[in-house]
């Protein structure tokens, strides 16, 4: 099937990672129906798109979409991206959380199964929870703490999605790809929901100090949206990809310290770091993780792909230094 003739179904289509693909779907040439109740995403995320002929909004929830079995039997695929944002919002809004996750993902594969539409789910690196694994496989055993902390509900309710998928894919054949996404940055993401590196450009510009929590030397490997695009593109293409699990995330490791002096270098900044305890940062309940690094083997076997955008250009880029 050419580009000109699919359609696919991104759901949470408005928000951050989810504008891109869309993008990414509209300039290969498909039709696309984004399905998005604007809770996080926003229309403006979409603004490249919205002239576009081939792109179709829908503003709702997945659960609350008109027609939604009609509209996923007659799609390519659906690429199911429809979350609570961030570990901030587990933490302040734990049942939202649980009910946005498994309720919207429950509806999906529904929508799907009787025709076996090929799903594409969003997971996240947070399954691996506390392991103090160097670099997390997609085959590891999971260390997620108990539920008096809330912010274990994010990673909870996204590792269910991935257990109810795959027994989608077990009992009724339906084809599903699971992804895990660490890391993810780039132009658009908003800094509302606890994400670093748009606080950090944020307050970098504005000459304010650059939060660092806990001790800085906590690290994290960011990937570009752009490259995370790329690999869940690939994925869905990939008959080899059905019925498994993917890391996607970059490979440059870096503390949260390097990250703040690394912004305020590459903006010319005069903004200094203000080290503040996670117990002043974060409402109580939450656990930070020491390190999260992917292994990304997997995904270069079945795709030809890793995401390899250094970080330097990944600031630059998310700063708006350099073209999107
Ligand atoms: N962080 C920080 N300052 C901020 C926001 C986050 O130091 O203003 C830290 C956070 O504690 C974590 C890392 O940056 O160690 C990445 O946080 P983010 O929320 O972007 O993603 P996470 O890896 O927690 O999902």
């Amino acid at each position: 099937m050419d580009s000109q003739s699919k359609r696919y179904i991104v759901t949470g289509g408005a928000g951050f990672i989810g504008s891109h693909l869309v993008e990414r779907l509209l300039a290969d040439g498909a039709r696309v129906v984004a399905i998005d109740d604007l809770s996080t995403g926003s229309l403006d995320n979409l603004t490249a798109g919205a002239a576009n002929p081939r792109l179709e909004i829908r503003a709702s929830k997945v659960t609350e979409c008109q027609d939604l079995k009609a509209l996923v039997e007659g799609a390519t695929a659906v690429f199911h991206l429809a979350a609570a944002v961030g570990v901030e919002m587990a933490v302040n809004q734990p049942r939202r959380t649980i009910e946005t996750n498994l309720d919207e993902t429950e509806a999906v594969l529904r929508a799907a199964a009787g025709a076996r539409i090929p799903v594409l789910l969003t997971s996240s690196s947070e399954v691996y929870g506390k392991s103090q694994k160097d670099v997390f496989d997609e085959g590891d055993d999971l260390l997620i703490g108990p539920p008096h902390l809330a912010r274990w509900s994010y990673a909870c309710s996204k590792l269910m999605d991935e257990f109810l998928a795959l027994s989608y894919a077990r009992e009724f054949g339906l084809p599903v790809v699971i992804t895990r996404l660490f890391n993810t940055v780039g132009p658009r993401q908003s800094g509302s929901y606890g994400m670093v590196l748009p606080r950090f450009i944020a307050a970098a510009r504005e000459g304010r100090p650059l939060e660092v929590y806990g001790d800085g030397e906590q690290t994290r490997c960011f990937c570009l949206v752009n490259d995370t695009v790329e690999a869940l593109v690939r994925l869905e293409r990939s008959e080899a990809a059905r019925g498994e699990v993917f890391n996607i995330g970059g490979s440059e490791e870096v503390t949260i310290r390097q990250l703040a002096e690394t912004v305020i270098r590459l903006l010319g900044s005069s903004s200094q770091l203000s080290l503040i305890p996670y117990a002043d940062a974060y409402a109580p309940g939450f656990e930070d993780m020491r390190r999260r690094r992917p292994a990304v083997e997997k995904l270069q076997g079945v795709t030809g792909f890793r995401p390899a955008t250094s970080l330097a250009e990944i600031i630059r880029r998310t700063a708006g230094m350099l073209p999107a």
